[in-house]
């Protein structure tokens, strides 16, 4: 039977998925990618200008020899996977900039917003009241 690269990896590629996420552009879009990296094992990464969330969490299918537990039927997602350029050639990923925790991420956005991210909650507006009199009435107004 012949070998193939696989066969001698730990199956670095059944660690982990990564989705691309819309580029933030405003202090919202970056509170939702806040809440992505207050999660367990959620990084987040940039490539080529583009945005990725990746879960290092491993396949349910992953048996304990690194082999797939369901070859036949995986996922087309995984049978046009290749070893032509996989994970591992080199674990020296292309990202220019990768967040582990909520704090890195805060950080940039505040730079690249030019303001704080952090999202506070308004204070309750204060409700003033005045009186007028209309005519020979009082009329309670409420000045929000
Ligand atoms: S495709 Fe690459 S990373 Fe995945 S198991 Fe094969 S050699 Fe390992
Ligand atoms: S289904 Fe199989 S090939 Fe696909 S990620 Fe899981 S273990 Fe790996």
């Amino acid at each position: 039977m012949a070998t193939s690269l696989c066969d001698s990896c730990v199956a670095l590629c059944c660690r982990y998925f990564a989705l691309q996420i819309d580029r933030p552009k405003k202090a919202a879009d970056y509170d939702n990618i806040r809440w992505y990296l207050v999660h367990d094992n959620v990084v987040v990464f940039i490539e080529k200008g583009k945005w990725f969330l990746a879960v290092l969490n491993k396949c349910k299918h992953l048996q304990p020899d690194n082999r797939c537990g369901i070859y036949e039927t995986r996922p087309r997602i995984c049978r046009d996977y290749t070893t032509d350029n996989c994970e591992y050639h080199s674990i020296e990923y292309d990202y220019e900039q990768i967040f582990t925790s909520a704090e890195q991420l805060v950080a940039y956005a505040n730079e690249q917003l030019g303001h704080s991210m952090i999202y506070k909650p308004r204070a309750p507006r204060k409700v003033a009241r005045a009186k007028i009199v209309k005519g020979k009435k009082r009329v309670r107004l409420k000045v929000v």
